[in-house]
């Protein structure tokens, strides 16, 4: 049985910690989109842990770790990323490559930075981790799929026939130093030495597996409004981050996805630029920034510090809708302790008219929150491990938040750790 694990926002919402905490009952763990762009931060036995490329599940012995073919998969960092913990005294995970996997390339990185750096003050806020360059190469079909590493003589013919058109670009447009053929071959060898031992056929290992009853889980990277087609385009990242698109990339028929737990923050945040209507400023955002996630709410690969708001009902709905939703896992629940009131955005205020569902981006910029004040509950909630045992009006935001967004709230997350979780009945799971 799969189960995926998927952001209702625009990202850093606990899946990492979620998925860690789903792993303890899973056989495998794959990443099915994305990069290196983004990070899932952990902590757990071993020490707190960014990871980037590498799946959540790689602190069990009893899990393998698989990267589908829809993932963007940086070569170097991946390896650092393993290197980084076994220093820690991690156990070497079992980790699987999909041999249909794409690589980002050095140059999909330098083109990211030129292109930031030529749109100046317009530009996407993009992480230059190479994943705009890198998708649009691979829809472009100038991308290299991790099988070519092994064809060598054809690679060399490849790597001559892209490189014209990049250096056309290089030279007229950027200015910039040109690719070499024989250094990129060169790198491209090391990529291979480094991949090898891990390369497979993640589809029919998956199918295999499926079949033996063995429970897979689908780790997804940001959320539903960062999905290229679904989100808040053109701010979003460039690939799908919807569990529909898990079946896409890990290779697997897509109703053998059974749960989607959508991953949904209790209040906001969200990096880069673009439309986010019940963003806050000043010191009230400070605030939250500060306490917000574990240690502040800095992105886990830039630093940046990330944007926050209130809890956006409109905006959790669409998220939750567009995932196919079957539990939803409410998050960093315990950062709002502090707060007398806590200001919640139940809809959209658009040319004088209210809206129920999430809009196009044009209308979404235009849109002014409205907002709706619930009472705090002016407590630490971290320890608890019963719903009952939460405050009544920790209860009410809960129940409140749920009935906005339509899913139910079958898991409430109070804390960073793995044993940080609450679960609950819901009167909307049938
Ligand atoms: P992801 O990209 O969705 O995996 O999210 P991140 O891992 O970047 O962000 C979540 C941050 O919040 C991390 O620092 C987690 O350790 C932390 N975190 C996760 N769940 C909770 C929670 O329930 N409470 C608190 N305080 N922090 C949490």
């Amino acid at each position: 049985m799969v189960k995926a694990v998927v952001g209702a926002n625009w990202g850093d919402e606990g899946k990492g910690k979620i998925t860690d905490m789903l792993a303890q009952n899973a056989d495998i763990i794959v990443r099915f989109q994305g990069g290196a762009n983004a990070g899932h931060t952990i902590k757990n036995e071993y020490g707190k842990f960014a990871l980037h490329s590498l799946p959540s599940g790689v602190f069990y012995s009893h899990t393998t770790s698989v990267i589908g073919n829809g993932v963007a998969l940086n070569v170097p960092i991946f390896f650092n990323e393993i290197r980084s913990l076994t220093e820690k005294n991690v156990p070497m995970p079992k980790i699987m490559i999909s041999e249909r996997a794409q690589m980002v390339m050095p140059y999909h990185i330098k083109f990211d930075e030129y292109e930031e750096e030529r749109l100046k003050g317009a530009a996407f806020g993009s992480t230059k981790s190479g994943i705009a360059p890198f998708y649009s190469d691979k829809f472009a079909k100038t991308g290299f799929q991790v099988n070519e590493l092994f064809d060598e003589k054809t690679l060399k013919e490849k790597i001559a026939r892209v490189i014209v058109q990049k250096n056309v670009l290089l030279e007229h447009l950027y200015h910039k130093p040109l690719i070499d053929a024989d250094e990129l071959f060169a790198t491209l060898m090391e990529y291979k030495k480094m991949v090898e031992p891990y390369v497979g056929d993640v589809s029919a290992f998956l199918d295999r597996a499926l079949k033996e009853g063995k429970t897979v889980l689908l780790e997804g990277q940001l959320g539903t409004l960062k999905d290229t087609d679904h989100g808040i385009y053109p701010m979003v990242t460039s690939s799908n981050t919807i569990a529909a698109y898990g079946a896409v990339g890990a290779g697997i028929p897509p109703y053998e996805i059974k749960e989607v737990i959508t991953v949904c923050k209790a209040y906001s945040s969200a990096v880069g630029g673009g439309a986010f209507v019940s963003e806050i400023f000043g010191d009230e955002a400070e605030e939250l920034r500060n306490r917000g996630g574990d240690g502040g709410e800095y992105g886990a690969t830039t630093g940046r510090p990330r944007r926050v708001g209130w809890f956006d009902c409109v905006a959790s709905r669409y998220g939750c809708r567009l995932q196919g939703t079957t539990d939803v896992a409410f998050t960093v629940l315990d950062v709002l302790g502090y707060l007398d009131e806590i200001p919640v955005c139940v809809g959209y205020e658009f040319e004088g008219e209210e809206l129920s569902d999430f809009p196009v981006t044009w209308k979404l910029e235009h849109c002014k929150p409205v907002w709706k004040k619930l009472p705090g509950w002016k407590c630490d909630i971290r320890g608890i491990r019963s719903y009952e045992e939460l405050p009544e009006n920790c209860r009410k935001y809960i129940e409140f938040v749920e009935e906005q967004i339509g899913y139910p709230i079958t898991m409430v997350s109070n804390g960073p750790a793995r044993e940080d979780i609450i679960y609950r009945e819901s009167p909307l799971k049938k």
